[in-house]
C-alpha cells in the first residue's frame, strides 16, 4: 500500500512538471530595431567640426587666411641662387613650418609656380628651408624645413616665421623647385627694406617678395617662373 502511494505521488508530480518542460513559454518574436528605438546618443553621420582632423589642403589654407592671389604676372625667369651649406634633403611634406611658441614674427608666403609663358605649373615640388628668427638653422632635424606641391592652379602656400640674419647674410628663405619630370631650380627669397640687403653679396633685388603687413603677421607674395 505504502509503495503504491509513493508511485501514485510520483506520477502526479511528474504529470504536474511535464507540461512546463514540454511546452515552454513562447519566446517573444524578435523585433528589429527601428529608427525610433535607437538610443538618442547614437552617433550621427555628421561629426562636430571640432573633431574633424586638420587639413593642409591649399584651398583651405588660402580661404582660412583670407588670401586671394592676384592674377599671375611674369617678370622673367626666377634667378638661380646658391643652395648654401644648410640644405637637408628628404624634408617632411607640409605647408606649415610655423610651430606654436616659435620665436619670431609669423609670415605667410604665397604665389604661383609658372612656366616661361606665364602658365601655372600644377604639382610642382617646392622645398623650403630657412634660419629661425635668431639666424640659426636646425641642421639636426627638420625645424623650418618642409616640401609641398603646387595645387591645381599652380599655387603654393607656406606658413613660417620671418628668418633672422646671420653673419654675412641678410634675411632670406631658401627654396628648391621642380616641375614634374623637370630640372631642379634653386633660389632664395628676400624681404624689402632690410638694411643688410645692401651688404649681402648674394642678395638679388629680383627675388624680393611683395610684403603685406597684417594685424600680427605678414603675407609675402612671390611668383616663381621656371622652365618645366
Ligand atoms: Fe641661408
Amino acid at each position: 500500500m505504502k509503495k503504491t502511494l509513493i508511485v501514485f505521488l510520483t506520477l502526479i508530480l511528474s504529470a504536474c512538471s511535464l507540461p512546463a518542460a514540454s511546452s515552454p513559454e513562447p519566446s517573444p518574436t524578435p523585433v528589429p530595431p527601428t529608427a525610433t528605438s535607437l538610443p538618442t546618443s547614437a552617433p550621427t553621420a555628421t561629426l562636430p567640426s571640432a573633431t574633424l582632423p586638420p587639413t593642409s589642403q591649399p584651398d583651405d589654407l588660402f580661404a582660412a587666411n583670407f588670401i586671394n592671389l592676384p592674377a599671375p604676372v611674369c617678370n622673367g625667369p626666377t634667378p638661380e641662387q646658391t643652395e648654401g651649406p644648410y640644405y637637408t634633403p628628404n624634408t617632411p611634406e607640409r605647408n606649415i613650418l610655423f610651430e606654436p611658441g616659435m620665436a619670431g614674427e609669423r609670415l605667410i608666403v604665397v604665389g604661383y609656380v609658372l612656366d616661361p609663358n606665364c602658365q601655372p605649373i600644377p604639382n610642382a615640388w617646392l622645398d623650403f628651408w630657412q634660419a629661425d628668427a635668431n639666424g640659426v638653422y636646425d641642421n639636426a632635424g627638420y625645424t623650418l624645413r618642409g616640401h609641398q606641391f603646387s595645387d591645381s592652379q599652380g599655387r603654393y602656400f607656406l606658413e613660417t616665421v620671418l628668418p633672422g640674419e646671420y653673419p654675412g647674410r641678410t634675411e632670406h628663405i631658401h627654396v628648391k623647385l621642380q616641375a614634374l619630370n623637370g630640372v631642379i631650380h634653386t633660389s632664395q627669397l628676400y624681404f624689402p627694406n632690410v638694411a643688410a640687403n645692401t651688404t649681402d653679396g648674394i642678395f638679388d633685388p629680383a627675388l624680393i617678395v611683395t610684403l603685406e603687413e597684417r594685424e600680427g603677421y605678414y603675407v609675402a607674395y612671390f611668383n616663381f617662373v621656371i622652365a618645366p
